[in-house]
């Protein structure tokens, strides 16, 4: 598919909060030899600038989103072994897991220019990546970001499945709020894209019932079957 001459194969890889696509994208990315690029980092990350920057802002102002994104100095590892996310010099790697940044980052992400704004960036890491191929999640990349990948994967799971994965990751935090605070986000960016059923030659994994190496396995099952295709249509020169 890929040679060092040609641009990166983009492995895309969507699906609503705790279904396990940042971790299971991020072990893909290791065991494919790629890069691993977390797109929902870069919301968060505005997200934890906006209140940053004048403590008190309001993330739901279009106009105050828009000009923070417009001075935005943010970089992010595309190294699935050492995965950092800074804001200038400031290293906002646990900061923007933070339950106040989870709570403002969906009224960013839905503002379109914002969201043009950093497609734009995400295009530009993995086409300048320097690897044979990067592991894309967020929400919208089989979709806006990439609807071209040679792969395209909706993970999901049942929301109350992803509930506890998210309040065992967040200890010390109320179950029941978390859930409440989860699906409440859910709501609120599924009116912006829907990652909650699969667009048009998109595979779907349900990791309702799998534990992570066996998500982790039916992930790179996916990309091996979709690779085979693709280099087979090419063999046979469709
Ligand atoms: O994936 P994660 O939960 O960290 O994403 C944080 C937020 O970023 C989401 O709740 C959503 O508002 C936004 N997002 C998005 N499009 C993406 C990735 C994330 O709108 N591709």
């Amino acid at each position: 598919m890929s040679d060092s001459s040609s641009a990166p194969v983009t492995i895309a890889i969507d699906g609503p909060a705790g279904s396990g696509k940042s971790s299971v994208s991020r072990e893909a990315a290791r065991r494919l030899g790629y890069g691993y690029l977390d797109t929902g980092a870069a919301y968060r990350a505005l997200a934890w600038h906006v209140l940053d920057r004048e403590s008190g802002a309001d993330t739901t102002d279009e106009q105050t989103v828009q000009d923070a994104a417009a001075a935005f100095p943010y970089a992010i590892s595309l190294d699935p072994d050492d995965y950092w996310v800074r804001v200038g010099d400031v290293d906002v790697t646990a900061a923007i897991r933070e339950p106040r940044v989870s709570a403002a980052v969906s009224g960013v992400a839905r503002i379109p220019a914002v969201r043009e704004n950093v497609n734009t960036l995400f295009r530009a890491l993995v086409r300048d990546s320097g690897r044979p191929g990067v592991v894309v999640e967020g929400r919208d990349i089989t979709t806006v970001v990439a609807p071209d990948a040679p792969v395209r994967i909706l993970l999901t799971a049942s929301p109350e499945v992803r509930a506890a994965r998210r309040s065992a990751e967040l200890s010390g935090e109320d179950a029941a709020a978390v859930a409440s605070a989860l699906h409440r986000r859910d709501a609120a960016d599924s009116k912006v894209v829907d990652f909650l059923s699969a667009a048009d030659g998109v595979t779907v994994v349900d990791s309702t019932d799998l534990d992570f190496a066996q998500t982790v396995a039916a992930v790179l099952d996916v990309v091996a079957a979709e690779m085979n295709t693709q280099t087979q249509e090419t063999n046979d020169g469709r």
